[in-house]
């Protein structure tokens, strides 16, 4: 349920709005815009009698959610939303690159292409400490080594930090190094997992990077954002990285569900990442899946980049060298500067 508030709605009759709602013992979620005040209902909302709530003055309409997914439908709150990383942020007209290794494979790697990431002006480093790999052979990160990396990397470039979180057990040692949690498209349907990021999150309000599941509809992908954004934390971007398909993998990795993009835009308020290196699979493909992504409305770009793409323990086939990403970053910040440009007529 959702009742948004008249314009000139009193402070008073928001407050008793969320007393009622939460007498009967359920959530109340408000959300301010520059003129509007909406607020969301979570819970059972059979239980609020809809007249208690329209006799209070400064309520308008109180309308019924349709989407299962709720709380981060365009549906319950119709703005634009930014994710603030640091400084940068993403969302309504703000685009982030957030460009790294695929794994943090040693001090000097990490830093070596820190370094790169930095010069090219990117906004957020992408490094994983814990690798969810298909083989339990393959090399599986260097954990909490790998964080402190991170972190040193952080403290010498300025750049915020991203790396996946792969269970329960590791959320509060990553939530020290990591400035953006993120949730691997393997564990998209982790419900648990998702539960307790949104928990352990509700209070710092970390930004979460969700990626799609390589076989999940925009439905189940939306729930499993709505499962975060339930526990307290709305600071979601939505990550898409391909997805399987009849393909087999030859010609590219994952099929680029770049025509989600505009969907789940129009479905939700949520800033959209895409990944073009997972999707690719290839280098060569990398710079026009992030051209056609930023042409369909991303609001940013996660790119996997090496300081020697051969020397890669993880993904260097993907991964892109320093010109190569320089390259991509150009073609995208033209298009970018384009695109606003014809926006503006
Ligand atoms: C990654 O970002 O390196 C990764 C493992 O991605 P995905 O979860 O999309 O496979
Ligand atoms: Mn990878």
């Amino acid at each position: 349920m959702i009742i948004r508030m008249k314009k000139n709605a009193s402070e008073e009759d928001v407050k008793k709005v969320e007393q009622r709602i939460e007498e009967v013992g359920l959530r109340a979620s408000v959300s301010r815009g520059e003129s509007l005040v909406i607020i969301g209902v979570i819970g059972d909302v059979t239980m609020l009698p809809e007249d208690r709530i329209e006799e209070i003055p400064g309520v308008e309409t109180i309308m019924r959610v349709s989407k299962p997914y709720k709380l981060i439908s365009r549906e319950f709150n119709p703005v634009d939303r930014t994710v603030a990383i640091g400084k940068k942020k993403t969302g309504a007209g703000s685009f982030i690159f957030i460009a790294g290794p695929c794994a943090v494979e040693s001090r000097d790697q990490l830093l070596t292409t820190a370094r790169i990431v930095k010069k090219l002006s990117c906004d957020v480093l992408r490094g994983g400490a814990f690798k969810p790999r298909t083989s339990p052979y393959e090399f599986q990160g260097l954990g909490e080594t790998a964080l402190k990396y991170l972190k040193e990397a952080k403290e010498e470039t300025g750049l915020p930090v991203v790396t996946e979180v792969t269970g329960e057990d590791k959320i509060e040692l990553i939530m020290k190094y990591a400035d953006v949690l993120q949730i691997g498209a393997r564990n998209m349907r982790s419900y648990d997992l998702l539960k307790q990021i949104g928990k352990r999150t509700a209070e710092t309000k970390t930004p979460v990077l969700l990626k799609r599941g390589d076989n999940a509809t925009v439905e189940e992908f939306l729930n499993a954002a709505e499962y975060i954004a339930k526990e307290g934390n709305e600071n979601i971007m939505l990550c898409l990285r391909g997805i399987r398909t009849f393909e087999s993998g030859k010609y590219f990795r994952n099929t680029a569900d770049i025509g989600m993009i505009p969907v789940l835009k129009k479905e939700t308020g949520l800033p959209v990442i895409f990944d073009p290196s997972h999707s690719a699979g290839k280098r060569d493909l990398v710079p026009s899946y992030s051209m056609a992504a930023v042409a369909a409305g991303a609001d940013g770009l996660i790119i996997e980049t090496h300081y020697n793409p051969e020397t890669a323990m993880c993904d260097g086939q993907q991964s892109l060298s320093e010109d190569e990403l320089a390259n991509t970053i150009s073609l995208c910040r033209q298009l970018l500067t384009d695109i606003r440009k014809f926006q503006l007529r």
